[in-house]
């Protein structure tokens, strides 16, 4: 009898011990959360869709304004626990005000967002908050909910096209990812502004850029209709983003704006 008790105690005693470990891959930054994708398979399945995407959006090739926004997007990568990824930034040839991250570090903006950027911070703000979307993995953990294990797993390994070409076409539509929770936006705007502050741009960079965001959908609600139908904006998201930043330590020489910022602007126009 002791010995049949033993027998299936040290077995349950290990299951228990290891079913945090096994039970989910673990999630971003804010830990805890719903997740079935490891990091490796999230990145395979980011390259697979941005082949993809490379086929059905318009892309910039100009190795001269890509250049400058990979070396912005390198900066604010380094800060964050993924800075030994690959990650890819990619501008979109569209004037429509949007910007969004897919699994896997591919982050996509769009020439309109550039353009229309009032200053690098601004612009660093957009990239800064894309950014932070992929490190918290609020992507996968969508996907986790949306499809589970076994189908997500398929799409990654290329055995349920079905699941994959639904991801891909739902990206292609809303022009993003998926509608993240008002917790996931949050999330992403106290992250993208400490890692902004942390490389030395300016927070107020992302301030800036929600009020620019604002006016604009004051002014042209249609430029911006997708950027807010994935990233839901209020004045709540630009107070939090303010008393953020009075929390942070004095800084000097924090870039707010740059010549060759303004240079990228003037070659995407033209
Ligand atoms: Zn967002």
């Amino acid at each position: 009898m002791a010995a049949n008790l033993r027998r299936w105690t040290l077995p349950l005693a290990l299951a228990l011990l290891l079913a945090p470990l096994v039970g989910c891959a673990s999630s971003g930054v804010n830990k805890g959360q719903f997740n079935l994708i490891s990091i490796e398979d999230e990145w395979q399945l980011g390259n697979q869709l941005a082949v993809d995407l490379a086929r059905q959006l318009r892309l910039v090739s100009d190795p001269v304004a890509q250049e400058y926004v990979d070396s912005v997007g390198r900066r604010v990568v380094a800060q964050t626990e993924m800075a030994n990824l690959p990650w890819h930034f990619h501008i979109v040839d569209d004037a429509e005000i949007n910007a969004f991250a897919i699994p896997g570090g591919h982050v996509y903006i769009n020439r309109g967002l550039i353009e229309k950027s009032p200053n690098l911070a601004a612009f660093t703000g957009a990239l800064a908050h894309e950014i932070s979307h992929v490190v918290a993995r609020h992507s996968t953990e969508q996907l986790s909910k949306a499809y589970g294990i076994e189908a997500i797993g398929g799409a990654v390994l290329g055995q349920n096209p079905a699941v994959y070409e639904q991801i891909l076409a739902s990206i292609l539509a809303q022009g993003a990812m998926a509608r993240f929770s008002r917790s996931a936006e949050s999330e992403a705007d106290r992250l993208g502004t400490a890692y902004m502050f942390k490389a030395g741009y300016d927070p107020q960079g992302m301030v800036q850029l929600f009020q620019t965001l604002l006016a604009e959908r004051q002014r042209r609600p249609g430029s911006v209709e997708r950027f807010f139908a994935s990233h839901p904006l209020t004045e709540d998201r630009l107070r939090e983003v303010q008393k953020e930043i009075a929390g942070f330590p004095s800084a000097s020489n924090l870039i707010a704006s740059d010549p060759r910022f303004d240079q990228l602007q003037d070659r995407l126009s033209g």
